[in-house]
């Protein structure tokens, strides 16, 4: 069996705190019971015991084996909270004196929602303790407990206003978790920016030289452990200062940008490309031999010479390119050098035109 996510961790948590809370409650019937205040025999006693430890059971092995996820409410909030308010008032029922003392507990029960639930989980639950309320003072009257009205009456009013206090804090909690909640989303998606920033070229939104020194060592270890080999090529505009000295240098920004969505519509997923700086670029094509690189470069270099470059009329640029095949288990620091003497090699040769080596 998988070890169960956060959430479930969290649920389960949860679960056994409130289990602890009836727990709890069902040790104060005993000793009320010790005591000789509940009007429970023995027997009954065991079968109450029995009801509420199997129930606490019933709800951990629920959210164990995950049955909770197929509810609405995967949390089991209203229902155990219903549940041990029910339990409170049903043990109530039995004990005379201490009455007020065990459903204080209820108010215990109340506290365990103050995280989970909104204004109207609280007004449902609320409307169910009264009900619950009413239905145990109905049926001491029916049974024909001596009930001294005044007393049940203040009674009731002073656990009405102890009910309102709970709800309004436990309101006041949910409102501070759903605050939080909404902060750490904020955060979240401010580091997936600073992130994003850390690793992208501000200009071209292609991967930065930070991150191409990454991705090339993960790419090192990789062919090192055999999986596959990878292929380096450095790309660079031919005479690119002319560019800017023409156009100016905001029309030689916007021709890097165009450049790089070519680039992108090149790149196979497998692959990727990185603004070294300047207008020199660097492909790292991998699963491929160095043929099957230079094919690709080649017609990217055919693809460069006939573009249209927007906002510079009659500008015709080239590419030239220098290629090296990663050699296990040599530093890729290595191969980029390499790379790099093949790209100055195409340059001394006349430019527009890719080299290997
Ligand atoms: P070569 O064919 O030998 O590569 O010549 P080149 O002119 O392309 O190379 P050089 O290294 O002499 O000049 C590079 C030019 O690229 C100089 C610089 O003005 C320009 N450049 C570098 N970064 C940027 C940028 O971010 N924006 C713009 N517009 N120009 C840039
Ligand atoms: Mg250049
Ligand atoms: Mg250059």
């Amino acid at each position: 069996m998988t070890a169960p996510p956060r959430d479930q961790l969290l649920r389960l948590r949860r679960t056994l705190l409130a289990s602890t809370a009836l727990i709890l409650q069902l040790l104060l019937c005993w000793l009320a019971f010790a005591a000789g205040f509940m009007s429970l025999s023995l027997g009954g006693m065991l079968v109450l015991s029995f009801v509420v430890l199997s129930s606490c059971v019933l709800f951990l092995l629920a959210i164990w084996l995950n049955l909770n996820l197929r509810l609405r409410d995967p949390s089991l909030t209203m229902v155990q909270m219903c549940w041990g308010i029910g339990v409170v008032f049903f043990s109530a029922y039995f004990v005379d004196h201490l009455r007020s003392l065990f459903l204080m507990m209820a108010l215990v029960v109340m506290m365990f929602g103050a995280f989970r639930l909104r204004l109207g989980g609280f007004v449902r639950i609320g409307l169910f303790t009264v009900a619950c309320y009413a239905v145990l003072l109905a049926s001491l009257w029916l049974r024909g407990a001596a009930i001294e009205l005044r007393v049940e009456l203040i009674q009731a009013v002073e656990f009405l206003v102890l009910l309102l206090g709970v709800s309004i804090l436990g309101l006041e909690m949910s409102s501070l978790r759903s605050s939080l909640q909404q902060r750490n989303r904020d955060l979240q998606q401010a580091l997936e920016r600073i992130q994003l920033l850390a690793i992208t070229d501000e200009l071209t939104g292609l991967y930065n030289r930070r991150f191409a020194n990454d991705l090339l060592a993960q790419q090192k270890a990789l062919a090192d452990r055999g999986s596959y080999g990878f292929v380096l090529c450095l790309l660079d505009l031919d005479l690119f200062k002319t560019v800017n000295d023409r156009f100016g240098h905001a029309n030689g920004d916007a021709v890097l940008k165009q450049l790089a969505q070519l680039l992108r519509r090149v790149v196979r997923d497998v692959d990727f490309v990185a603004r070294l700086g300047g207008e020199e670029f660097l492909l790292l094509v991998s699963r491929t031999d160095v043929t099957g690189a230079e094919l690709m470069v080649e017609r990217l270099r055919q693809a460069v010479r006939a573009t249209q470059w927007q906002d510079c009329p009659d500008l015709q640029l080239s590419l030239s390119i220098g290629i090296s095949a990663y050699r296990p288990v040599e530093a890729w620091e290595d191969t980029l050098l390499r790379a790099d003497s093949a790209l100055y090699q195409a340059k001394n040769a006349g430019r527009d035109q890719v080299v290997v080596v």
